[in-house]
């Protein structure tokens, strides 16, 4: 058994700045799936929502999230999360990030911050680099990271499940030991132990047949969390990205929201803007609209994608403002200065998730989350662009601040060895991938952009029926990391379903044909889900 202070699992920018902070009181594991970089952050476009500037206040930053997140948000969550951005973005500047400059007009050779923007925002507010901000967010925290002899990281290593004292059938309250922890390299199970464990395993865009998400985003943390007895929130509200590229060989590759914000127009396939028809902002109208008027275009004209043009701006430009963005669109034969973009909606981001308060505590004792895995309340029914890079950052210090000022007790559980089927069997992948294929394209195709009460109960009834083949497969075989994330992606969509067919209203991301307006009944009330027993 491997014994630690903390274990981080997952290291994107939530693990990542939990892990640094918490290093000078004990010893920490940061356990990771893949390669240390792979993560949501590594692939974050937009930048950070942060008040920075004078034209700017807190005030329209707390009004502009609260507007997005159609009443759901807590606004004193908001409030803090927003107010202490700024010191958060201070230190990160100090580990060495590079956010992008630009000359400051009345004052010849000095620099200011190039704030952007984006959908929903009232003001330019995004702090950016270039069009690559969560990789050089992700590479200033991994080289801190590096400097500190009391952080080891676990790559290639995929947790499985908590180890939780209720699950062991101990007395008193639920505690959280520690994780047991697939080796994928030995193939091997290993115990990890520690007086805190902090969920920051990110997101669940993969539970979906389209996504902006890379393939780490299966859920895990929320799965895990359920299964050890912690309630989870909102799993309803998930955000479609309104473009990602559509094309048959880019496997989700998002064009970021701050081309709209620097002009981008949303155009039909012949070239009709259609914007005007759905929201005064047009293009730059909240995500939820925006995904759901290219919805609606796509199913009237019958086309199977729409187009975002910014060709009307200067090439130099637009090269020197989305780099990335251009280079991987000319890859794949599309030149963004000269034609416009072939845009699909997918699915993006998490807005509920394992309940949390700010500081990252959940119900369980031992147990914090942080990042996309968690459910704080400042997103509500929506967020706000570029406001999840925030919210890891600073409930990610909160967290580590609280474990500061905490004695743990000296956690004094038996953790038994885990136990495995031992079978392989030829059948085994083609079953798994087949699973994989089902519940993704299912979850888009009944509970998309556009649900009924008819489809969620359609696929509420198809998932039980492949979570039970699932069961099945999972106790009987050897573990391994596609049956691991299969059984993670089941729960995860058993999950959204529920949370769905509770919501009886539309508000924010959720949106109901069959009640297609918000029950001012359900304004401040969280959909709360927990397992049973
Ligand atoms: C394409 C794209 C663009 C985005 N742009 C923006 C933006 O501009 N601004 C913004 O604010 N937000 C943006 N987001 C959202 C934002 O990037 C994420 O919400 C945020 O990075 C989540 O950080 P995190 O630390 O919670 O999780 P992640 O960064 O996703 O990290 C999760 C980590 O957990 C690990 N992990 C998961 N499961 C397990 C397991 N079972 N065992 C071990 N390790 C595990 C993963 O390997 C990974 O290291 C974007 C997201 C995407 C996909």
């Amino acid at each position: 058994m491997k014994q630690f202070d903390f274990i981080v699992l997952g290291s994107g920018i939530a693990g990542l700045s939990f892990a640094l902070k918490v290093a000078a009181h004990g010893r920490v594991a940061i356990i990771t799936k893949k390669h240390r970089a792979e993560s949501n952050t590594n692939y974050a476009q937009g930048g950070i929502a942060a008040v920075t500037s004078k034209e700017d206040s807190f005030e329209l930053h707390v009004r502009d999230t609260l507007e997005a997140g159609a009443g759901l948000c807590k606004e004193d969550v908001v409030r803090t999360i927003v107010q202490e951005g700024p010191a958060r973005i201070a230190e990160l500047i100090e580990l060495g990030m590079k956010f992008s400059e630009r000359d400051v007009p009345s004052a010849p050779g000095a620099k200011e911050l190039d704030l952007g923007r984006e959908g929903g925002h009232s003001k330019r507010r995004i702090l950016h680099a270039k069009d690559v901000t969560g990789r050089e967010i992700e590479q200033a925290l991994l080289a801190a990271i590096a400097q500190r002899p009391n952080i080891e990281i676990f790559e290639n290593h995929f947790a499985i499940d908590l180890v939780v004292t209720q699950k062991l059938g101990q007395p008193g309250p639920n505690r959280c030991a520690g994780v047991y922890v697939l080796n994928k390299l030995t193939g091997r199970v290993e115990t990890f132990a520690a007086r805190l464990v902090l969920l920051a395993t990110g997101g669940c865009g993969k539970v979906y047949l389209y996504t902006t998400n890379p393939d780490i985003a299966t859920g895990d943390g929320v799965a895990m969390a359920y299964r050890a007895g912690a309630p989870i929130a909102n799993m309803e509200f998930i955000q479609f990205h309104p473009t990602c590229l559509y094309h048959p060989k880019a496997k989700s590759f998002l064009i970021s929201e701050a081309v709209r914000g620097e002009g981008g127009v949303l155009k039909s396939i012949n070239g009709a803007e259609f914007m005007d028809k759905y929201h005064p902002l047009k293009s730059l109208a909240p995500r939820d609209v925006v995904a759901r008027a290219i919805d609606s275009e796509m199913k009237k004209t019958g086309a199977d994608h729409v187009l975002l043009d910014i060709t009307h701006k200067p090439a130099a430009f637009i090269t020197e403002r989305f780099p990335n963005i251009h280079q991987t669109s000319v890859r794949y034969g599309i030149d963004i200065t000269k034609e416009p973009i072939p845009v699909v909606p997918a699915a993006h981001y998490q807005c509920g998730g394992v309940l949390t308060n700010l500081e990252g505590e959940t119900e369980i004792e031992g147990l914090y989350a942080v990042g996309e895995v968690a459910c704080t309340g400042l997103h509500g029914a929506n967020r706000l662009a570029s406001n999840s890079l925030l919210e890891a950052l600073v409930c990610a210090h909160r967290a580590a601040a609280k474990v500061a000022a905490h004695a743990f007790d000296k956690v004094e559980v038996k953790i038994p060895f885990w136990q495995s089927g031992r079978a392989t069997n030829a059948d085994e992948l083609v079953v798994v991938s087949h699973n994989w294929e089902e519940i993704r394209r299912l979850m888009w195709d009944y509970v998309g952009i556009v649900r009924t009460n008819k489809r969620l109960q359609r696929a509420q009834k198809r998932i039980a029926n492949l979570q039970e083949e699932i069961q099945e497969y999972y106790w009987d075989f050897i573990v391994t990391n596609d049956l691991l994330e299969l059984r993670n992606i089941a729960t995860v969509a058993e999950l959204i379903v529920s949370c769905a067919l509770g919501r009886t209203e539309s508000r924010g991301l959720h949106y109901n044909l069959d009640y297609p307006n918000p029950n001012p009944g359900l304004a401040r009330r969280d959909t709360i889900v927990r397992k049973a027993g």
